[in-house]
C-alpha cells in the first residue's frame, strides 16, 4: 500500500497536469487567435490595395472590363490585370454575376479539385469582413479569404475576395510543443519533488507521534508524555489532546489500582479474623460458650464481609453506568420519618440526641430502597463521629425547583486538609482508629450516597469545622404528579 505522503504527491502533481494542460491550451488557442488575425488583416490589406487599383483605373477614366464579345467570361482589361499582378496573394474580383473576372497568379496556379473548392467556399464568404478558412489539396496547405466589396464603383464587379496562407494560425509549431513538452515536465518534476520533500515533515512528526505512542502505551509508562516542539505544527493540537488523554488513563489506572489493593485489604482483615474465630471454635479444648463465642465473632465477621462485596458491586454497577434504579413517585416524609425513628434508636444507644424539627410533604420520582439508603448511611455516620452528648438534627425541606434532606451534627468535623476526600473510595479520616473501633466503615459510604444522590439527577454537599460538627445535603430535583406544598 502507498504512503499518505505518496498518495498526496501523486494528487498534487496530477493537479499540476491538469492545470499545465490547461494552461498550455489556453495559450496556445489565445496565440494562434492572435496569428489568425495577422493573417487576417495582412489579406485584408492586399483585397484594399487591389481595390485601390481597380478604382484608381475606373476614376482616371481607363476602361475596366475587357469589350470582347468572343470572351465566354467577361474579364478585367489585360492593363489592369497586368498591373493587379502587383499585387501578390490570392487575390480573386468577382463581377456582379457571381462570376470571377480576375485571379491572380497564386490562384491560377491551383489544381483543377482546388479551384473547384475556392470557387464553392468563395459562394459562402461571408461580406461582413469576416474570414474563411478552408483547406486546399494540392498545397496541402489552408488559406484564409476574407472579402472587400466593390459595391457602387466601378460599375459590374461586386467583391474582391482576397486570400493568404493559414496553415500557421492552425497548426501548432512542433518547436512550440517541445519547449511546452520541457516546461510542462521541469514544473511537474519540481512539483512534485517539492511536494514530496515538503510532505516528509507531517509524515515524520506523524511518525514520531506513534512511536513515542506505543512507547508509552506499553502499560508501565503512562506518566510520559509525548514531546510538544517549540513550534506549533499541524499535529500540536492532536498532541495535546493525546497528552490529557494519556493523563485521564493514568488518572483511572492509578484510581483502578488504588481500589483493587484497597478492597484485598479490606477483605484481609476480616479473613484473618474469621480464620482465628474458626480455629478458636475448632480446639479441643475450647469449652462450649468459647466456641459459641468465637462462632458468633465469626459470624460477625461474615456480614461484615457481604456488606463489603455489597458496597463494592453497586459501585462496580455504578462505574458502569448500570443504575439499577427503579424509579417510582416516592413520598419523601413517610420515609424520612421511618430513618428518623431508626437513627432515634441508634442515637439512644450513642447518647446521642436526635431531632427532625421540620419535613415537608414531598414527592420524587426515585428509588425508595437507593434513597433510604442515602438517607440511612447520612444520619448513622452522623451518630457514628458524634460523641455522647452531642446532637444530630434532620430536616426535609421543600423548595420551587427541588427538594433538601439536611442532616446536621455537633461531631467530631472533618479538618480542612482532610474534607476534600471525604468522597472517595475506602477514605477515611482515620483509617486505623476507624477500623478497630465499632465505628469500623469501610470509607465507601459517601462514595455510595453520593452515586445515588447523582443517579437521581441531584446532588450531595457536605460542609464541615474540625471539632464543631458536619452538615451534609442531598438535593433532588421536584417529581411525580405530586407536587404538593
Ligand atoms: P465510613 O464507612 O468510614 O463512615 P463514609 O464514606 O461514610 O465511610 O465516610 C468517609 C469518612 O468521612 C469517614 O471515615 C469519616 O472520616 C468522614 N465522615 C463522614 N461523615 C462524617 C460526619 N458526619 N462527621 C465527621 N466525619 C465524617
Amino acid at each position: 500500500m502507498f504512503s499518505t505522503r505518496v498518495k498526496l504527491t501523486a494528487a498534487f502533481v496530477a493537479g499540476l497536469i491538469a492545470i499545465t494542460i490547461t494552461l498550455f491550451l489556453a495559450i496556445l488557442a489565445a496565440r494562434s487567435n492572435a496569428v489568425y488575425h495577422d493573417i487576417a488583416q495582412y489579406a485584408a490589406a492586399q483585397g484594399d490595395l487591389a481595390a485601390r487599383v481597380i478604382t484608381d483605373a475606373d476614376q482616371a477614366g481607363e476602361a475596366v472590363m475587357a469589350t470582347s464579345d468572343t470572351a465566354l467570361i467577361p474579364l478585367l482589361t489585360p492593363r489592369l490585370a497586368n498591373r493587379l499582378q502587383s499585387v501578390p496573394g490570392y487575390i480573386v474580383v468577382v463581377d456582379t454575376a457571381g462570376r470571377a473576372v480576375y485571379r491572380s497568379p497564386d490562384v491560377m496556379r491551383l489544381q483543377g479539385i482546388d479551384m473547384t473548392t475556392l470557387q464553392t467556399q468563395l459562394q459562402d464568404l461571408p461580406q461582413s469582413g469576416e474570414a474563411l478558412i478552408f483547406s486546399l489539396d494540392s498545397l496541402q496547405e489552408k488559406v484564409l479569404f476574407v472579402s472587400h466589396s466593390l459595391a457602387g464603383s466601378p460599375r459590374g464587379l461586386s467583391r474582391i475576395a482576397s486570400g493568404a496562407l493559414a496553415t500557421r494560425a492552425t497548426a501548432v509549431p512542433r518547436e512550440y510543443m517541445l519547449d511546452a513538452v520541457i516546461i510542462v515536465s521541469l514544473i511537474i518534476g519540481a512539483g512534485g519533488v517539492g511536494a514530496f520533500v515538503y510532505l516528509g515533515s507531517p509524515q515524520r512528526q506523524l511518525a514520531q507521534i506513534t512511536t513515542e505512542m506505543a512507547a508509552i502505551t506499553d502499560g508501565r509508562s503512562l506518566h510520559r508524555r509525548l514531546s510538544l516542539g517549540a513550534e506549533a505544527t499541524d499535529f500540536s493540537d492532536l498532541t495535546t489532546t493525546l497528552n490529557a488523554m494519556i493523563a485521564r488513563l493514568e488518572m483511572s489506572f492509578a484510581g483502578l489500582r488504588r481500589f483493587t489493593a484497597d478492597a484485598s485489604h479490606e477483605l484481609k482483615t476480616p479473613l484473618a479474623v474469621l480464620r482465628a474465630d474458626v480455629e478458636r471454635a475448632m480446639m479441643e479444648s475450647s469449652s462450649q460458650t468459647e466456641r459459641m463465642v468465637a462462632l458468633e465473632e465469626a459470624l460477625q465477621e461474615v456480614r461484615r464481609m457481604s456488606d463489603l462485596v455489597e458496597s463494592l458491586l453497586t459501585l462496580a454497577r455504578a462505574d458502569e453506568g448500570r443504575f439499577d434504579l427503579h424509579r417510582e413517585p416516592v413520598e419523601l416524609q413517610p420515609l424520612v420519618q421511618e430513618v428518623y425513628e431508626t437513627a432515634l434508636i441508634l442515637g439512644e444507644a450513642q447518647g446521642v440526641t436526635v431531632n427532625l424539627p421540620f419535613t415537608a410533604d414531598v414527592m420524587v420520582m426515585g428509588d425508595r430502597t437507593r434513597l433510604r439508603q442515602l438517607f440511612l448511611n447520612l444520619v448513622t455516620n452522623a451518630i457514628k463521629y458524634t460523641p455522647a452528648g452531642g446532637k444530630v438534627e434532620l430536616g426535609l425541606g421543600r423548595h420551587p425547583d427541588n427538594v433538601t434532606f439536611a442532616v446536621r451534627d455537633t461531631g467530631i468535623g472533618i479538618s480542612a486538609a482532610d474534607f476534600p476526600h471525604i468522597f472517595e473510595r475506602f477514605w477515611r479520616a482515620d483509617r486505623v482508629r476507624s477500623r478497630m473501633s465499632e465505628r469500623g466503615g469501610f470509607g465507601l459510604g459517601l462514595a455510595i450516597s453520593q452515586w445515588i444522590a447523582q443517579a437521581h439527577g441531584g446532588t450531595l454537599t457536605a460542609s464541615s469545622r474540625l471539632g464543631r460538627g458536619s452538615l451534609f445535603t442531598v438535593t433532588l430535583p421536584l417529581g411525580g404528579d405530586g407536587q404538593r406544598q
